[in-house]
């Protein structure tokens, strides 16, 4: 039966497949395709963890027996037996088997996704007792994988022959292996998501998140079709379902009917031929009708995501979000080394052009590890995050400064500070790039210059812009974060996703204010945060003075469209006029 679920566009386009549902907890392990002349070996890997773990719990049954009648735990005993049972279920051997021979899957892919596919029959028992047994099933699964560790294969593989894209036609014919995948999880971690960049998967549905959540924002720079905030998704689709993602408005459809496809496929088409289009625009300069040369720059998560950012067209990296290179790392940060390697990494992959190297923002809806996750603090966004965790710890922040500033004697680097809001921490910032010079100094390594800038993401710093100027060479507003704790909402919330507005003319008023002050001291200043890879924002933002934007490398040619449109003579006027509406998201879509 068809039905849809509504959840919050993320990342555009049409993406039609198979879901293929995986537990938060379970995504560490690998998901690839296997070759047809490997399946019997990867049947071998799971019967061989499975009979390591049935070897084990059999040695640990006969000293119960030994035990005297007295000693030996009934309880245990009990729960063996009950392990020994699902370890030799049919139903779990037969549906691997099936995973891995029909679906091409990994054995650590198969054993997961069988699992969930029991789980959800144990979640339907009327019986208790029969429900709780869930449990046993997870703990004798993690164990199987536990023992298939030491013969593990590669992590994640690239999109393969499997993981073509699949033209409707053959999705209709086709019901084996060759058609693309759609992951849906409850939630995803940023570091999850950054997983996917190699991935299988051809889209993407969690049930939590915001559009300006960061997990939301790495799935946009990996430009493919995905939907957050679908609630009960995951619960409601069911694996191997056919599903429909339209990440333009934000639908998945389940179990779409055959004139439902065609019309997506016909979507999807459109899509494909549209962005095509805007591949002509590539080599075009970016410069709206009356001559304003205007910057398009490239936000990064990582520092092989240069090419991309090259390739997008993008004369610079607006934003490179460096905390990535902390993540999901189980608390064991990388050294200056490893920084200064990945950082030169994207220096050099711009070939000259200019990288912005954010310090590192963790917190919040970044955790640097899943395990870490901060639920001891009752609002993690407004705690130790970013610029405040760096001066928290500054053995690690003047690591970080040190391996950037030796990256800087490979290319243009700046250097950009999150999420500052005090003087005080202005100062002792500037004091600490001070002593990670002298550090070097004294080491005698070589460094380069850097310019240095803030990023306004706070109200306050918004406000406070004067001090900003001061000190800094250049600006970057970061919109996500400046709409967040403008208007109180919750960036990664999906229950007040509908509140979290771009428009509100709080908002427009501090970017605004933000360009003119900048302007006016004659420093330069970006908009890094989604506002703007954001088409529907691009004329304002012109007509409030902005010339620098900073987005996912997919975005790009559709912002230059834009502005290749635009006459920023005629925009300052009606800027200015939006801004005074009580509600210019009306107003804006009457373009001016
Ligand atoms: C922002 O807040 O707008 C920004 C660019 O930083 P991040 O999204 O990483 O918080
Ligand atoms: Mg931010």
């Amino acid at each position: 039966m068809t039905f849809s679920i509504h959840g919050l566009a993320v990342a555009r386009g049409i993406a039609i497949g198979r879901a293929v549902l995986v537990a938060s907890s379970r995504l560490d392990v690998a998901h690839y395709f296997i070759e047809p002349s490997q399946v019997g070996a990867e049947i071998n890997r799971v019967r061989d963890g499975r009979d390591a773990v049935v070897g084990e719990i059999q040695r640990l049954q006969t000293s119960i027996a030994q035990m005297g009648p007295k000693e030996a735990p009934h309880e245990l005993t009990a729960l063996l037996d009950v392990h020994l049972m699902l370890l030799q279920d049919e139903e779990l051997s037969n549906g691997v088997h099936h995973w891995i021979k029909d679906r091409l899957y990994n054995a650590e892919w198969a054993l997961t996704t069988q699992l969930d596919v029991i789980a959800r029959q144990f979640d339907e028992m009327e019986d208790e007792y029969l429900r709780e047994r869930k449990a046993d099933l997870e703990q004798i699964t993690e164990k199987v994988l536990r023992a298939m560790r030491g013969v593990s294969s590669p992590l994640m593989q690239p999109l393969g022959r499997h993981g073509r894209k699949t033209s409707q036609q053959d999705l209709l014919l086709d019901d084996t292996v060759d058609v693309p995948l759609i992951l849906v999880a409850h939630d995803l971690s940023p570091a999850d998501m950054l997983q996917f960049k190699q991935s299988v998967f051809a889209g993407f549905i969690t049930d939590v998140g915001g559009k300006t959540s960061h997990t939301a924002i790495v799935a946009r720079s990996l430009d493919i079709p995905a939907v957050v905030g679908a609630r009960l998704g995951s619960h409601l689709i069911r694996q191997d379902d056919w599903v429909v993602i339209d990440g333009d408005a934000g639908v998945v459809v389940v179990d779409p009917s055959a004139i439902i496809l065609a019309e997506y496929g016909f979507k999807q088409r459109q899509g494909e031929l549209q962005r095509g289009r805007l591949q002509r625009l590539l080599h075009t300069p970016a410069v709206t009708m009356d001559g304003q040369k205007i910057e398009l720059l490239a936000n990064i998560e990582m520092p092989d995501d240069a090419a991309s950012a090259l390739n997008a067209g993008a004369v610079g990296v607006g934003l490179f979000r460096s905390e990535f290179l902390f993540m999901g790392r189980h608390g064991k940060l990388p050294n200056e080394d490893e920084q200064y390697q990945a950082y030169r990494r994207a220096v050099e992959g711009m070939q000259g052009l200019p990288v912005t190297i954010r310090t590192v923002d963790v917190g919040a809806d970044k955790p640097l590890d899943d395990t870490l996750r901060d639920d001891a603090h009752l609002n993690p966004a407004l705690g130790l995050r970013a610029i405040r965790w760096s001066l928290a710890d500054p053995a690690m922040f003047l690591t970080q400064l040190r391996a950037i500033l030796r990256a800087a004697a490979h290319g243009q680097v700046h250097l950009l500070i999150p999420m500052l809001v005090h003087a005080s921490e202005i100062r002792q910032t500037m004091a600490l790039i001070d002593h990670a010079r002298v550090q070097l100094d004294n080491r005698g390594v070589a460094y380069g210059a850097v310019k240095i800038g803030a990023m306004i993401e706070i109200p306050a710093a918004a406000l406070t812009l004067k001090v900003f100027l001061k000190y800094f060479d250049f600006l970057s507003i970061g919109t996500n974060d400046l709409i967040q704790y403008t208007l109180a909402i919750d960036r990664a919330d999906e229950s007040v996703a509908h509140l979290y507005d771009p428009m509100h003319p709080a908002v427009l008023r501090l970017v605004a204010n933000t360009i003119a002050a900048s302007h006016a001291q004659g420093k330069p200043v970006t908009v890094c945060g989604e506002m703007a890879g954001d088409v529907a924002m691009t004329r304002l933002l012109l007509g409030m003075g902005l010339r620098s934007f900073s987005m996912h490398p997919a975005q790009i040619l559709a912002v230059k469209q834009e502005l290749l449109r635009a006459d920023t003579a005629k925009l300052a006027l009606w800027a200015e006029q939006v801004m005074m509406e009580d509600e210019p998201s009306t107003r804006i879509a009457k373009k001016a």
